[in-house]
């Protein structure tokens, strides 16, 4: 089996800020698989302005954001990047198992750098009583469609709560034509950042339903319409609020789940309601030199804060193979 002292598992933003600050801390043989074909993970998707105001004190793109980092991991002859590489099997003793185009790599790691991102909390997870018809998608899923692929969803939409890919897919599905009759929120403000409700709802007068709920799809082969209904502070039905919007789609934005599959399988302790690594800071896990940054570690909402945190992984992963100084630990909650 290969031996390396660095393998990072993940090539978006935290994947790629990690596996930087462990070289410029001496780490000097890092491996960063990536299972899709191009490093920058979420950020591919995410065309809209808005990232990078803290870290690059300019108003980047999520692509623009990413190809910076990407660059600069291009040209760092100490970190192999490995595309189309899918890792499937971690262990304590850091042996970790790969999937890349025609084979199945072995490769035991000094220390392991988790950097797995989220997947989406689902319609099934809410959940939404109704039919099972097509037009039901997670928001994130949707933004993939009509920003990398190409194709709309639908024609008349509503968006199942108002976090900010919520939010966000709202301006996005308007700025492409779709007629976007409601965001549904079950909370009384907003999820999402205020900047994010002024310019991707009010601007385009798309009408924000608080302290309401989608009660029911309606629909056999496509969405018909959905049935709404108004909720008191305890979350219970109002008597006689209920009402219906016609639509063909509905996009669910109800969270997002940290991936730790692999620190799971690998033994780790888990919280098992939020998914995340349980340790008494930031980046740590309970297996000594394995660590977790980013959308694994915890949910974040700019990745102005994954990148400042992912670097804080890598001098965490050097200092613990006995290079760079000892960087300052920082809580989970921060
Ligand atoms: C839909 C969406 C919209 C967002 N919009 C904004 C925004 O407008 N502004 C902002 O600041 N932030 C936004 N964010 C948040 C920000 O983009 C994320 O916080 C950031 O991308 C998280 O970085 P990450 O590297 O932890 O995860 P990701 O970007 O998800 O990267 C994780 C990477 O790990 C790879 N991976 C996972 N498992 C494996 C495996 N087993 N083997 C190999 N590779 C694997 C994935 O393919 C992916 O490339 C958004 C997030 C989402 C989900």
């Amino acid at each position: 089996m290969k031996e390396r002292e660095l393998v990072i598992v993940g090539g978006g933003p935290a994947g790629m800020a990690a596996a930087l600050a462990a070289r410029a801390s001496g780490v000097g043989d890092v491996l960063l698989l990536e299972r899709d074909q191009h490093l920058g993970g979420i950020l591919n998707q995410c065309i809209h302005p808005g990232f990078g105001l803290h870290h690059f004190k300019a108003e980047l793109t999520g692509p623009e954001y990413a190809g910076r980092f990407a660059d600069l991991v291009g040209r760092d002859r100490g970190i192999e990047v490995s595309l189309r590489s899918f890792a499937v099997g971690l262990n304590r003793e850091k042996e970790l198992s790969y999937l890349r185009p025609g084979a199945l790599e072995e490769v035991k790691a000094r220390s392991v750098i988790l950097a797995t991102g989220c997947r989406e909390r689902t319609r099934e997870m809410i959940p939404i009583p109704g039919s099972r018809p097509a037009g039901v998608y997670p928001a994130g899923l949707a933004q993939k469609m009509v920003n990398l692929e190409g194709w709309l969803p639908g024609r008349e939409a509503v968006i199942v709560g108002s976090g900010d890919i919520g939010l966000i897919m709202a301006r996005r599905l308007a700025l492409e034509g779709v007629k976007v009759k409601a965001v549904i929120e079950l909370q009384k403000v907003s999820r999402g950042l205020v900047r994010n409700v002024v310019q991707c709802l009010e601007d385009f007068g798309i009408p924000l339903y608080l302290r309401h709920r989608v009660s029911l799809i309606h629909g056999r082969d496509r969405v018909e319409k959905v049935d709404v209904v108004k909720v008191d502070e305890e979350f219970r039905d109002v008597p006689g609020s209920g009402f219906s919007i016609p639509c063909d789609t509905v996009l669910v934005s109800v969270g997002l789940i940290p991936e730790n599959e692999l620190l799971e399988m690998a033994g780790a302790e888990i919280d098992r309601e939020k998914n995340t690594p349980v340790a008494p800071s930031v980046n740590l896990t309970s297996i000594p030199g394995v660590f977790a940054c980013g959308n694994a570690c915890k949910v974040y909402d700019l990745v102005d804060w994954v990148t400042r945190d992912s670097e804080l992984a890598g001098r965490l992963a050097a200092e613990y193979l006995g290079l760079g100084k000892p960087p300052p630990a920082r809580d989970a909650s921060e």
